[in-house]
Formats: C-alpha cells, structure tokens, sequence
C-alpha cells in the first residue's frame, strides 16, 4: 500500500486558482501557517523571553513574513536585502537577528542602524564590527563545538566540517574582550543539525549551550541573557515519515533548562529559534501542469515547473511528494520520472516514482516547498521566477509576488 500526502487544496478549488493565476506557481496555505506558529508558541510557553526569529531566507516574502509577525514571530536574516524586506514589513530592534557569516560591511551597518541583535559568526568580527559600528550592550556569538560532543553525533552533523562560529576558547576569549568593550549581555548560538524529525535534537542541542553557557557564565563573569537554538527542526518530506512532535520537543527543553541552567541560578535566560524550515514548509506547494509526455527507455512526464522552480531534488536528491490532482483515489500503477524543461539531466522532480497514470492537462502538486522552494530559485537557462500565491483563511487568494516577465529578465543589461 502507497502511502500518500494530502494537498491543503482540492481539485475544485485549484481549478479556480488556476483560472486567475497560470501555472506553475508556489500557493501557501495562510491558515496552516498560524496554527502552527500558535502550536510552537504554546511547546515554549514554560519560557518567560521565548521568542522564535523566522528565518527570512526560508521564503523571503512580506506577505509570509507579515503574518508571522502577527503571530508574535521576529526575523532572521543574514544578509543586506534580508534586513532591508524585514525594515519594511516593520521589524526592529529586538525583533530582528542578525545570524550572518563571512559579512559584509554593509550588512553590518544596516543591521547595526535597525539595532537588530547582532550574532557574530567569528572572533575577529569583534573588531570588525568595532570598527564599522561600535558594540552593542547586547551581542551574541555563535558556537562551533567541533568533536567535543561525540556522544551526540548520531544526531548531530559533523560540526567538525563545518564553516560556523567560534570554538570554545574563543567563546571565553571573545566574551571577555567584548565585556571590555562595553557589552552587558550575551547570547549563543548554535546550529549543528539540519531537517531533524527526531524529537530528541533541540533537547541534545539545548544541553550542551546549557552547559556551555553556565561555563561561560562561571569563567567570565559574562551575564547571559538568550539561548538561540536556531533551526534545523524538520518536516516529514515522506508521507511514511513522523513528523517532529513540537509539543515534545518543546518539553524536551525545558526538562534540560530546569536540569542545568536553574541550579546554576540562570533561570532568567531566555530561549529563542530561528526556525525556517519547521515553520512553512509543509505549507507551500508547487503547482504545475503535465504538459508532455515521452516514452523512451522510461516513461517521462513533463512539467511546465523546473529545477528552476524548486531546486532540492536536483541539489539534494531530495524527496518531495506529488500528488496528481482528482487521481487521489486511482491505483498508482504507473512508474514516471517527473521532470522540468531544463538542459540539465539532474532537472527531476521524481525518479521511479509510482503515480495514477498522468495525463496531459493533470495539474501537479508538489508537497513541502513553502521554505527553500521558492527561495532558491535561479534563472538557469533563462526560466523565469514563478508568482507566489495565498491561499487566505477565508479561501480567497491574494498574488503575494507576480511571476517574472522576459522584461524582469533582461532588466540587468543594457541592450
Ligand atoms: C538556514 C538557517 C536557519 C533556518 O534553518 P531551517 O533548517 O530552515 O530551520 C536558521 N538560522 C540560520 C543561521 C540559518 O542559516
């Protein structure tokens, strides 16, 4: 038996959407957005400063980020043009954070003007920023723990590979030149695991800032005010995958918070997310037409949506589920590669994949792309950005971002 994901639209309902909007297109469910903000607000409750920063880069649009701030979220950026789209949605100060790495002067210095929380990615950004800025009074620094926690590398990647944050001594160095500097309260930050279902990551993770934190806090008298988990909370892409259970996660937490950070009398830091990925993926789809088919040595489906359009599969080989539209209910006894129109053989939704039989005309849904689906699109072999639509509580739509024009294409040059 074929397990099988279900669209938060129906056929009907996609047929209007398409009568006003061609396809392909990323359509986002505003009501599935909500109650899933309201859901991990309610796991953090027991934390008095909880505070979850959406990590703009997921699916940088106003509309999604508007509604997240209505929902009590802040921004993460890491990057120039994140920072200005979070000024005008209305984000400042304490509600924007500054997760950035190999940063520009620019970048500081606008993050630096809007008085987002400034998270540094290296020990010689101190004086960098010094330099540009000034140090805030609150600053926070980004770990790197390398192998110093083996026992959870099975959750865990490899932060021995990777590009991020300080190692340990330059924690304790970096927060004792910074309080010479002026700054009165800290932050740490760490991100060692990416699209994890297993309830168990943020707790593992949330151990060890705790226990780095109450060493920090003892070796450099250095008052620490937030623990930023950041994101890496996953979404079951699998229709036989468990999703991550927040509610779990979230007393997980606070179990490790009440283990190590309040006998050590640090039961006034706060906890903060930077979520992406766990906040809007599950709540976009791709939208498409089948609009060829090709029989050779395998029988292909073509989409009028590419790589273009969504790139994971063709960089990750990762798996989205595609559901044909009204054929919910059909045996699944047709093995398709599903594919876009790039010149690139890596340009397929799915391989070997067993769908109802597609016929030309079927509209297409492709699951789980509301973060780092429209996001990471390109403009390869001259496709154009698809348009973004809403799907509000009330059932209507709202046009979030038009679709590109050839003129949209060509704006950069002069000819
Ligand atoms: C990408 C990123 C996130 C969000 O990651 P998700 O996997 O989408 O939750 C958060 N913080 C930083 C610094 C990131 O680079």
């Amino acid at each position: 038996m074929i397990k099988v994901k279900k669209p938060f639209v129906n056929l009907e309902q996609l047929k209007e959407i398409t009568k006003e909007y061609p396809t392909p297109f990323h359509l986002y469910d505003e009501k599935g957005i909500r109650e899933n903000a309201r859901k991990l607000h309610q796991a953090f409750a027991w934390n008095e400063g909880f505070k979850e920063y959406f990590a703009v880069k997921a699916t940088p649009n106003p509309t999604i980020l508007k509604i997240l701030k209505e929902e009590r979220c802040g921004a993460d950026c890491s990057s120039l043009t994140e920072l200005m789209m979070s000024e005008q949605v209305g984000f400042s100060g304490d509600d924007i954070m500054f997760s950035s790495n190999v940063t520009p002067k620019e970048d500081f210095e606008l993050a630096s003007k809007l008085d987002a929380i400034i998270n540094l990615d290296d020990i010689t950004h101190i004086e960098f920023l010094e330099e540009i800025a000034g140090i805030p009074e609150t600053i926070s620094c980004r770990y790197n723990p390398g192998n110093n926690f083996k026992s959870d590398n099975d959750i865990m990647d490899n932060p021995t590979e990777a590009k991020y944050g300080f190692t340990y001594e330059q924690l304790v160095e970096g927060f004792n030149i910074l309080q010479e500097k002026g700054a009165k309260h800290f932050g740490i930050h760490a991100f060692l695991a990416s699209n994890t279902v297993a309830n168990e990551y943020y707790p593992a993770l949330a151990k060890i800032l705790f226990e780095t934190a109450v060493k920090l806090n003892k070796e450099t008298g250095a008052h620490i005010s937030f623990i930023n988990l950041s994101g890496g909370v996953g979404i079951p892409y699998r229709p036989d995958e468990e999703p991550a259970d927040i509610l779990a996660i979230g007393e997980g937490v606070r179990k490790a918070y009440e283990e190590i950070l309040v006998p050590a009398g640090m039961n006034d830091v706060a906890i903060y997310t930077e979520l992406g990925r766990f906040m809007l993926g599950p709540f976009g789809h791709l939208v498409a037409t089948a609009i060829h088919e090709k029989n050779i040595h395998k029988n292909y489906i073509g989409l009028d949506a590419c790589a273009a359009n969504l790139m994971r599969p063709a960089m990750y080989g990762a798996y989205h589920h595609i559901t044909v539209m009204g054929k919910e209910n059909e045996p699944h006894d047709h093995k398709y590669d599903v594919t876009g129109g790039l010149c690139e053989n890596n340009d397929k939704f799915a391989i070997d994949r067993m769908l109802p039989k597609i016929d030309k005309g079927d509209l297409v849904v492709i699951h789980d792309t509301g973060a780092h689906g429209f996001a990471m699109g390109y403009n390869y072999n001259g496709k154009l950005r698809s348009a973004e639509v809403l799907l509000k509580e009330d059932g209507t739509t709202e046009l979030i971002r038009r679709a590109e024009t050839p003129a949209d294409y060509f704006a950069t040059l002069d000819i």
